[in-house]
């Protein structure tokens, strides 16, 4: 298994540190709105690794956050006259409801902040007791100088980032660079702490997280791309200061959704968002996995609806052959794949484990399309047909593709009976209304 460690920026052999588990954390959302189509993407891609890890055998302990204390909510809150856990419950709620849309498991550890609280605050004490952290009338800062490799992650170098801090004035911070870890604060919601009422800064929470849930260093640590600096690069300079030892393995960072030349964001340009898409979820997913999740997406109305049509063309080869299965009981039958098949496994298989190459595995896919349809316009192919359908299973399962399709009912049977009857009769107009009600049931 390769895949490439935005940390070393190489491709790397994926060593988990623990021999068949794997520890991951990704950065999850401030709730204070509905995710738009661009947020969708670290929540398809990182549940598909979580699903291929678990196909090669693995167990996941998968953890993403919910980020419920913030700048954001509190003005979300006073704008529509009530508080911020009404706004972050609202919110987790909604994502929770979206991210069930475009296909992604919810069942994962998501601590909020407001839940580890005290963590975050004795994560802070302990900076500030080693001299990694200072306070000044009731703020506590990081001190980035004492970190020998900051910038180490993003590759900036501190001579650039001090040119760029300037403009900042912060007559209270030793350094531009230093970043907050607690503020004081009258406005919105404020918890005590050794400094006063406040809220603590957005970088803390999860390195106290993964401190609190793992224990010590995990494998692998993901977010988008637009995390790498500061919010990232800030949690390794944490953690070099709390546990002296790098936070993560490996750094997997998922490139932006682009729309009309400009990121997808929720304060310029257009939004689309999850919620208001008018089209099977599942040929979104497919069109958010057909880019290798490092490359941006390019995102244009057309694009989306030649990946739903895409999904139709798929979905509509795999429910023809599990009707045809079900109409021959054959459906119980275990077979074996033929070495067509198996070459097709192989190779998506082999896209899988090569940095999570999405688009090739998705080109399999569609050669086991290509491969099944053969076998459907020929005869006697059941046998090949229940191993191309397990293997459908299976692709579906890691990519997280959900086709919805169930067994025949009786109705069903008996109409295809009946159709058949009618044709053995050369009954043809009665032959004709039958394949019509089959047709839309897409039982042929
Ligand atoms: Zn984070």
């Amino acid at each position: 298994m390769k895949l490439y460690n935005t940390l070393t920026n190489k491709t790397e052999t994926f060593k988990p540190i623990d021999k068949d588990t794997v520890n991951m954390y990704v950065c999850g959302p401030t709730v204070y709105n509905y995710i738009h189509i661009g947020n969708a993407r670290p929540v398809i891609f990182f549940d598909v690794v979580r699903r291929f890890f678990e196909y090669k055998g693995y167990t996941v302990n998968f953890v993403s956050n919910f980020t419920d204390v913030d700048d954001k909510i509190i003005t979300k809150a006073i704008e529509d006259e009530t508080d911020e856990m009404t706004v972050a419950n609202k919110f987790i709620e909604a994502f929770y409801k979206d991210a069930e849309r475009v296909g992604s498991s919810t069942k994962y550890l998501a601590p909020r902040v407001t839940e580890y609280m005290s963590s975050i605050i004795s994560y802070i004490e302990q900076l500030v007791e080693s001299g990694y952290a200072y306070e000044i009338e009731g703020n506590v800062f990081f001190r980035v100088d004492k970190i020998n490799d900051y910038g180490i992650l993003s590759g900036r170098k501190i001579e650039d980032l001090m040119e760029g801090a300037r403009v900042e004035v912060n007559t209270q911070k030793e350094n531009p660079l230093d970043f907050t870890l607690w503020k004081t604060t009258e406005t919105g919601i404020t918890y005590p702490s050794p400094w006063g009422e406040g809220r603590p800064g957005w970088h803390t929470e999860c390195v106290a997280m993964i401190h609190e849930i793992f224990g010590g260093k995990i494998d692998i640590h993901g977010g988008g791309i637009g995390l790498i600096f500061p919010h990232h690069e800030n949690e390794i300079a944490q953690n070099r200061a709390f546990a002296k030892h790098h936070i993560a393995n490996y750094w997997m960072h998922n490139g932006q959704l682009i729309i009309d030349d400009k990121k997808m964001s929720k304060s310029e340009g257009r939004v689309v968002l999850v919620k208001d898409l008018d089209y099977d979820y599942m040929g979104f997913r497919l069109f958010t996995l057909s880019t290798h999740y490092r490359s941006p997406i390019e995102y244009t109305d057309e694009t989306l609806k030649n990946h739903v049509s895409e999904w139709e063309k798929i979905k509509r080869t795999y429910t023809q052959t599990f009707y045809q299965l079900d109409l021959a009981n054959y459906l119980d039958t275990k077979t074996h794949p033929d070495n067509k098949l198996k070459q097709i496994l192989h190779r998506f298989v082999e896209a899988m484990e090569q940095d999570f190459n999405t688009p090739n595995a998705i080109t399999e896919l569609h050669n086991l399309v290509k491969y099944t349809n053969q076998k459907l316009r020929q005869r006697n192919t059941y046998s090949d047909l229940r191993a191309a359908l397990e293997m459908f299973d299976t692709f579906f399962k890691v990519l997280g593709l959900r086709p919805d399709v169930q067994r025949l009912t009786q109705t069903d049977r008996a109409i295809y009976m009946a159709w058949t009857d009618a044709r053995k009769n050369k009954e043809f107009d009665k032959a004709d209304r039958l394949r019509e009600k089959l047709l839309e049931k897409g039982i042929l």
